[in-house]
């Protein structure tokens, strides 16, 4: 087990800045995930960690150890990624035991780890199959036996899911929390879906542009995002966000307004401001007890329905001339979860209120929460 600690880490490749003044203190034993779109500096924070590639600025620790100039044979690492390379050539044991008998692991030692990883992993009884004989998942769980025999400090593993088929994906979801649980290890983890993020890390850090926009345990960050990138980004269906202004009374959009004390909100008139609000915070109005303390009610139009089984998710209109945005939602347009059972029609006119509790504000100009419940 290691402790890892980024201090000031960046790099810039020519003109972009890939990693952007990084600092992070992961714990001996914590799963932590890297979580953001594409091209936002995930794998190069990983790399750096990894010994991949050396940092531009910055130092890495891990175990106390200062690791920034290392191999990344000398870090104590083991690394698991999308790409699964196993040897095409080679049977599962040898495939696992390849690292150990490289460096010259007695026999036994060799059986030992071999056999302890292959349970761990659920591979007994297929030590002998090649990788052309195994499914994407198990070809997976055999290269992360190889990273388990190596005994690392810490593994970092990138996007280890990507190229699972939805059902093994959520499968091995599962399988890797209980890897963690069981080797008690230093979990890093990069993927960009923040569904892999909140099921299974401890914490995740939210990364968008190389910059750090949040630490913090997976369900802070749903409830309580530091800025409005992660509170878009967290969350699925994501939030919906209003654009407006802070007036003397509360809150003023083109279609909305919502009451409250500017000052204890810590906002001031005049102010340009963003209203979120998640599709379960909002409700019908003759469902208003639903909502723990509902906002005065809106008036919308229903433009589509979408059941999704356990849940309907209906995506309003503010008013009918909204023309609703082809690219995602758009102003004057709001998702809102209805019950399965919801008798709801499309074109309806319907009201909503909002759960004041979970409503929450951002300073527009610069995207930073302001309160997270009105
Ligand atoms: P992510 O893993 O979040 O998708 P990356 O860390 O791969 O993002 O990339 C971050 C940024 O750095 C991107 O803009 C990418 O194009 C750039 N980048 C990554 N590697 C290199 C490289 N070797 N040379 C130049 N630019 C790079």
């Amino acid at each position: 087990m290691a402790s890892v600690k980024l201090s000031g880490i960046t790099k810039r490749y020519e003109d972009v800045t890939a990693v952007d003044d990084m600092n992070l203190e992961i714990e001996d034993g914590e799963f932590v995930t890297f979580v953001g779109p594409s091209g936002c500096g995930k794998s190069t924070t990983m790399e750096t960690i990894a010994g991949l590639t050396l940092p531009t600025e910055g130092s890495i620790e891990i175990g106390g150890r200062d690791v920034t100039d290392l191999p990344p044979k000398d870090r104590g690492i083991s690394m698991v990624f999308q790409n699964i390379a196993l040897f095409p050539h080679m049977d599962v044991y040898d495939n696992i035991s390849f690292g150990l008998r490289l460096r010259k692991y007695d026999q036994e030692e060799v059986e030992r780890r071999v056999e302890e990883a292959a349970d761990i992993v659920q591979l007994e009884g297929m030590m002998e199959r090649m990788p052309s004989e195994m499914s994407g998942g198990q070809r997976q769980r055999v290269a992360i036996a190889r990273a388990i025999v190596r005994n690392p400090g810490a593994f970092l593993m990138d996007e280890p899911l990507a190229n699972l088929d939805a059902e093994l994906r959520v499968h091995m979801r599962t399988q890797l929390q209980r890897l963690h649980r069981e080797l008690d290890t230093t979990i890093i983890y990069v993927t960009h879906d923040q569904a892999q993020a909140m099921t299974m890390s401890d914490r995740i850090a939210v990364i968008n542009s190389g910059v750090l926009q949040q630490v913090a345990p997976p369900l802070e960050c749903y409830n309580e995002p530091a800025n409005r990138f992660v509170a878009g980004f967290i969350g699925s269906p994501s939030m919906n966000f209003i654009e407006g202004e802070a007036v003397a009374d509360g809150f003023e959009s083109t279609y909305t307004d919502i009451e409250f004390d500017p000052d204890a909100q810590g906002v001031s008139p005049g102010q340009n401001v963003t209203v979120g609000v998640r599709p379960e915070d909002v409700h019908l109005e003759r469902n208003a007890g639903e909502a723990g303390a509902p906002t005065k009610a809106f008036d919308a139009v229903v433009d589509v329905i979408e059941p999704v089984g356990k849940e309907v998710n209906a995506y309003l209109l503010f008013d009918r001339d909204v023309e609703a945005s082809a690219e995602g939602r758009g102003e004057g347009q709001l998702l809102i979860n209805l019950e399965p059972d919801t008798t709801i029609s499309e074109s309806d006119d319907v009201q909503v209120v909002l759960d004041r509790d979970n409503v929450h504000l951002f300073d527009r100009a610069s995207g930073d929460a302001i309160s997270h419940s009105l």
